[in-house]
C-alpha cells in the first residue's frame, strides 16, 4: 500500500481499478524500423482490428440510437479502407523507414488539416474524424496507447495526464468512478469539469503519477487529495465507511430542495449553477439551482471543429433558458485562449497565454465571431430570462464598444422584425485588478457584477491557476483577494447594482458569511455545490 498525496479538487470517495489514458499526442514515438514488411503486417493488423471493433460498435449503435445516428462508425470505416490516407501511411513506413504508429499520426494530422481547410462543410467536419481513425489504429499499435476517453467500455477510475474539454465530451460519464491527473490544480478547467460531472477527482500528482499503473486498485479521496495505491484490507473498510457517510450527507443535503437560501436576520441569496453545455442544465435543475449564474458559452466553440454558427448557438442558448423556465441564466460570452484553444481560431503561438490575446480581447478584436454571438444570444433572449456576461474587462472603453455593438445587434433585429427582450441585463466579470480599479466607473456602465475569483486570484497574486508546483500560493482567501472583492461590491453598492461571484471560491462556506456582509446577492458554483451551499446560508445569523 502506498499513499500520494495531490490536489483534491472534486468530493467524493472512488474504490476502483485504474485505466490509464496516456494521451496519444504527448505519447507518440518517432522510431527508424529495418523491418519495413513486418511493421506494413503490424499495420494490416491493427486495421484488421479497428474494422472488426467499429463494425461492433455500428451494429450496437444501431439498435440503441438508429440508422442516421450510426452512420459516422461506417463513415469511419470508409475512412480505414481510403486508398489516399491508408496508402499515405503505407510509403510513410516503405519510403521513410517510420515506424506504424508514427506514420499513422503524421497522416492524421496531414489529412486533419487538409480536410480543415476545405470549402466544403461537410468535408471540413471530417477534418476530426480523421483523427480519431487515427488513434484507433494506433491504440491497436501501441498496447501503452491502448486505452481513450472515449472508449471506455466498463467502470473504472480514469488516470491521465490532463483532462482535455474536447475528451471529456465523448466520454461516458457512467463509467467513470473518479479522475487523477498529473497536471492541474484546483481551478484549471480539467478540476471545473469533473466538479460540474459530480465525479471524484484528484488533480496535481505531478511526479507520482508514474506510480500508477494500468489495472492497479485504488482510492481516491477527492475531499483530501489522497490516492491510495493497492490498498490493504483495514484501510479498505475505512474508506468504505467514509464513502457511505458522505453518500448519506448527499442525501440530507437533498432535503434542502424545495428552500431557500435566506439568512437567519432575513438576507436572500441567489445561490445559481454554472455549466458549460447545454445539458448541464440536468445537473442544476437536478441540485435546485435557483438559476444559472455562469454558462461558459466558450465549450460549445471547443466541442465543434469550427466556429458554431448564429442559428446552432441560439439553439443551445434557447434550450437552456426554456429548460430553466424563468429563471436567471447569465450567458457568458466567449472566452477563449490561454487553456481554452480551439485550432480553428489560429491564435499565434504566445509567451503568456494568460496574458494574452484571449476572452473580449478576440472578441473585439475579430468583431464578426463576436455578432455572430451576439445577434444568437439577444435572439434566444426571446425565450426566458437572460443576462449577458462578458469576460476579462479592464476598461470602461471596453465595456462602452462591447454595449454599441449590443445596439446595433438589437437595432437590426427589430429591422428584420425577429423577437427579443429588450430587457435583458448586461454584466461584466470583475477577474482583473484593473476592473476592480475602475469598479466605480465600471458599475455606473452596467446591470451586474460578477467576480470571477479564479482570474482575480491569478491576477492579483500573480500566481498560475494551472501551474501546480505554485498551487500552494493560489490562495482565494488571501487578504489582497478578498479587499479586491470588497472593493469591488462597495462600487457595486453605491451604482445599486447586484453584485454575484461565480468563480470557485463561491463555493467556499467558510467565505460565505463574508460574502453576504460585504452586500454579495449571487453565488454561483459548480451544480453538486448548491445545496452545501444553501445550507451554509440559512445558518448565518448576522446581528
Ligand atoms: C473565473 O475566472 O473566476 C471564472 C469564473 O471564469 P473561468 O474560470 O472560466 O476563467
Ligand atoms: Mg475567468
Amino acid at each position: 500500500m502506498k499513499i500520494l498525496h495531490g490536489i483534491g479538487a472534486s468530493k467524493g470517495i472512488a474504490i476502483g481499478k485504474i485505466t490509464l489514458c496516456l494521451n496519444i499526442d504527448n505519447h507518440i514515438e518517432k522510431k527508424t524500423i529495418i523491418d519495413v514488411e513486418a511493421e506494413l503486417a503490424r499495420l494490416d493488423e491493427a486495421k484488421k482490428t479497428s474494422v472488426e471493433a467499429l463494425n461492433a460498435i455500428y451494429a450496437k449503435a444501431l439498435k440503441r440510437v438508429g440508422e442516421a445516428n450510426s452512420m459516422i462508425f461506417q463513415i469511419h470505416i470508409m475512412m480505414l479502407q481510403d486508398e489516399d490516407f491508408y496508402g499515405a501511411i503505407q510509403t510513410a513506413i516503405r519510403e521513410e523507414k517510420l515506424n506504424a504508429e508514427y506514420a499513422v499520426w503524421q497522416a492524421g494530422q496531414q489529412f486533419s488539416e487538409m480536410f480543415s481547410q476545405m470549402d466544403d462543410e461537410y468535408m471540413r467536419g471530417r477534418a476530426s474524424d480523421v483523427i480519431d481513425i487515427s488513434k484507433r489504429l494506433i491504440r491497436n499499435l501501441d498496447t501503452r496507447l491502448a486505452n481513450g476517453l472515449d472508449s471506455l467500455s466498463s467502470p473504472t477510475i480514469v488516470a491521465a495526464a490532463d483532462l482535455m474539454p474536447s475528451e471529456t465530451v465523448q466520454m461516458d460519464k457512467e463509467m467513470v468512478y473518479a479522475f487523477v491527473t498529473q497536471e492541474g490544480s484546483k481551478s484549471s478547467h480539467s478540476a471545473i469539469l469533473a466538479r460540474t460531472m459530480g465525479i471524484p477527482a484528484v488533480v496535481g500528482l505531478a511526479d507520482q503519477f508514474n506510480e500508477l499503473s494500468d489495472g492497479a486498485e485504488i482510492i481516491v479521496d477527492g475531499n483530501t487529495g489522497d490516492v491510495i495505491l493497492e490498498p490493504d484490507e483495514a484501510t479498505r473498510t475505512d474508506y468504505r465507511a467514509k464513502q457511505e457517510e458522505f453518500i448519506k450527507h448527499q442525501q440530507e443535503l437533498k432535503l434542502l430542495k424545495g428552500t431557500k437560501a435566506i439568512t437567519k436576520n432575513g438576507v436572500e441569496m441567489e445561490i445559481n449553477a454554472n455549466i458549460g453545455h447545454p445539458e448541464d442544465v440536468d445537473l442544476a435543475l437536478e441540485n435546485d439551482a435557483d438559476g444559472i449564474g455562469l454558462f461558459r458559452s466558450e465549450f460549445l466553440y471547443m466541442e465543434s471543429n469550427q466556429f458554431p454558427s448564429e442559428e446552432e448557438q441560439f439553439i443551445a442558448y434557447k434550450t437552456v433558458l426554456e429548460r430553466m423556465g424563468g429563471k436567471r441564466v447569465i450567458i457568458r460570452t466567449l472566452d477563449l485562449g490561454a487553456d481554452k484553444q480551439v485550432p480553428y481560431l489560429n491564435l499565434p503561438h504566445e509567451e503568456n497565454p494568460a496574458l494574452g490575446l484571449r476572452a473580449i480581447r478576440i472578441c473585439l478584436d475579430r468583431q464578426d465571431l463576436f455578432l455572430t454571438q451576439l445577434r444568437a444570444l439577444i435572439r434566444a433572449s426571446a425565450y426566458g430570462k437572460l443576462a449577458i456576461m462578458f469576460p476579462m474587462i479592464i476598461s470602461v472603453d471596453e465595456v462602452r464598444q462591447i454595449k454599441g455593438l449590443v445596439e446595433k445587434v438589437k437595432n437590426d433585429l427589430t429591422k428584420e422584425k425577429i423577437p427579443f427582450d429588450p430587457h435583458f441585463e448586461i454584466g461584466i466579470m470583475i477577474e482583473t485588478p484593473a476592473s476592480v480599479m475602475l469598479s466605480d466607473e465600471l458599475a455606473k456602465e452596467v446591470d451586474f457584477f460578477s467576480i470571477g475569483t479564479n482570474d482575480l486570484t491569478q491576477y492579483t497574486l500573480a500566481v498560475d491557476r494551472m501551474n501546480h508546483s505554485i498551487s500552494k500560493l493560489f490562495d482565494s482567501r488571501h487578504p489582497a483577494v478578498l479587499r479586491m472583492i470588497e472593493m469591488a461590491a462597495q462600487s457595486a453598492k453605491k451604482a445599486g447594482i447586484w453584485v454575484g461571484i461565480c468563480g470557485e471560491s463561491a463555493a467556499d462556506t467558510s467565505l460565505t458569511e463574508f460574502y453576504v456582509k460585504i452586500g454579495v446577492r449571487e453565488l454561483s458554483v459548480t451544480p453538486s455545490a448548491v445545496l452545501e451551499l444553501r445550507r451554509a446560508v440559512q445558518q448565518i445569523d448576522i446581528k
